[in-house]
């Protein structure tokens, strides 16, 4: 049989009609495309594949089993090691894990390992939909486990609290997941906009978890109201925090204050958490305007932009200061905003906003030109001297990053942070309190999900050390 050089289409919403609704963009492989692109696998016997993976999930292993049409046994090899597939299949930046290291990838594309995650995921969650359905509902009813071992307490339910309290929940921890919102998913559900992670996904892994018998407490906020120091009073043997990184940055320029601009956490959060995209059907709309600017180059940024369109703004420009190929955001993001018409003003950062009425209505940019490297080892922005230039805008969004949430670090005393509010934390990622553990963004700044799953993985297993110490 011919080597297919390419890996197998995922058919996807066109981009004329996908710019007017939320729905989810890729439509994932079906079975036959998804045994197709099983089939480019080589089996490597040394899969550089799976130490590219943070989590180690055994690539050829499910591919096989999928090459195989035994989807059960896929399903089972996936979720010994990654407890949300259908989530990293959507989101992971595979291109620079696992596909990147893909010997196929040498010489052809890469096999296609997070399309093949996504069409796993998706049947485990189909597979548990078909049984609910089959099963009585007193059946079910015994479905969550009790579990016996110590107390410990999980802060904040995004993918690095959510897999530290899997992980131990399995091992028959009672496991207690505190989130100050009144939803769980971090970014999962406030970020990632429905397009990109439809929200039943993530309400279908998070039911798991709880299955596993992990007790999630909604609009708990630790460090406010309950401490650190009283979780341990209450008999909690062990806590792992990971709160993420919430705390937007705002760019300080003359008019940052004016309305109309956003930050990307509020505007995506207003959208997403409190259904602005839902409107009329949630009352909470979000005014956005005819132009809209972006800044920054991320995912984030990506998905702000898209977002803004399927508002209903008609131009949407990213105004990002180095160039495309310095673009952080992952490639599909940067290639369906292109499809979809957003504008890539590249080279391009803005020096003031201007307005009336309180209320912004231009932005003024400098071009800038690329320079020697910097401490980040990307070239370094450097502004053209007069060469300033308006902008039109209704309305601006702030994507350039986000720094841990101070809340907790802040009223935990003896809790060591980095001077930009990171948690310090030791190789087994214990912090300065004994019985106190950390990981995903608050520890290392805006990362990836699936960094934060494998921090997650990582402390529960620290946990479960320390407390046989
Ligand atoms: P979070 O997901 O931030 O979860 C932390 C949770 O802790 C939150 O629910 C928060 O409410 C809660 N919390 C905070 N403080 C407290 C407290 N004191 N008490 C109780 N709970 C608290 N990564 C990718 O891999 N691919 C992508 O495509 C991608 N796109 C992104 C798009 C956007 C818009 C954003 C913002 C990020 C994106 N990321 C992406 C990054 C990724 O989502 C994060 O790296 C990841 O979610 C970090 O996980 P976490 O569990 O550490 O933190
Ligand atoms: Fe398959 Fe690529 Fe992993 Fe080799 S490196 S086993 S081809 S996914």
């Amino acid at each position: 049989m011919a080597l297919q050089r390419e890996k197998t289409a995922m058919r996807n919403q066109t981009p004329e009609k996908r710019k007017k609704n939320f729905n989810e963009v890729p439509l994932g492989y079906n079975i036959d495309e998804a045994i197709n692109e099983a089939n480019r696998c080589l089996q490597c016997p040394t899969a550089p594949c799976v130490n590219g993976c943070p989590v180690e999930v055994p690539i050829p292993e499910f591919i096989k089993a999928i090459k195989e049409n035994d989807i059960a046994k896929a399903i089972d090899i996936m979720k010994s090691k990654n407890n949300l597939p259908a989530i990293c299949g959507r989101v992971c930046p595979q291109e620079e894990q696992c596909e990147q290291v893909c010997i196929m990838g040498k010489k052809n594309q890469p096999v296609a390992v997070g399309r093949l995650e996504r069409y796993v995921g998706d049947q485990a969650l189909a597979a548990i939909e078909k049984q609910a359905d089959t099963t009585n509902q007193a059946d079910q009813g015994t479905t969550t486990r009790i579990n016996k071992k110590e107390k410990i307490a999980v802060v904040g339910a995004g993918p690095a609290g959510l897999t530290a309290a899997a992980d131990l929940a399995k091992e028959g921890f009672q496991v207690t997941l505190f989130e100050a919102l009144h939803d769980t998913g971090g970014v999962l559900r406030y970020g990632i906009p429905e397009f990109r992670l439809p929200k039943g996904i993530v309400d279908k892994e998070v039911e798991e978890i709880k299955k596993l018998g992990v007790d999630v407490q909604l609009n708990v906020i630790i460090g406010k109201t309950i401490t650190i120091d009283e979780l341990f009073a209450e008999d909690y043997k062990a806590v792992f925090i990971g709160t993420g990184a919430g705390l937007p940055k705002f760019l300080n320029i003359p008019g940052k204050n004016l309305n109309g601009v956003y930050s990307a956490n509020e505007f995506l959060t207003r959208v997403n958490l409190m259904k602005a995209y839902k409107y009329p059907e949630y009352d909470t709309p979000v005014k956005i305007g005819k132009k809209v600017a972006v800044i920054g180059g991320g995912n984030v940024a990506m998905d702000s932009a898209r977002t803004a369109l399927r508002l209903g703004a008609e131009e949407v420009s990213i105004v990002y200061r180095r160039s495309e190929d310095e673009l952080p955001a992952r490639n599909e993001e940067t290639e369906h905003a292109k499809e979809e018409g957003i504008v890539f003003r590249l080279l391009n950062n803005p020096v003031a906003f201007q307005g009336k009425n309180g209320r912004v209505n231009s932005m003024e940019c400098l071009k800038m030109e690329l320079g020697e490297k910097d401490k980040s080892g990307r070239p370094r922005p450097m502004a053209i001297e007069g060469s300033n230039w308006m902008l039109d805008v209704d309305s601006v969004i702030i994507a350039i990053g986000q720094n841990p949430n101070p809340l907790l670090t802040s009223s935990t005393s003896n809790l060591k942070t980095e001077s930009w509010g990171g948690i310090i934390v030791d190789g087994s990622l214990s912090t300065s309190i004994p019985g106190v553990f950390a990981g995903g963004d608050t520890v290392t700044g805006a990362a990836t999900v699936i960094k934060a799953m494998g921090a997650g993985k990582k402390a529960a297993k620290s946990i479960m050390e320390y407390l046989s110490n």
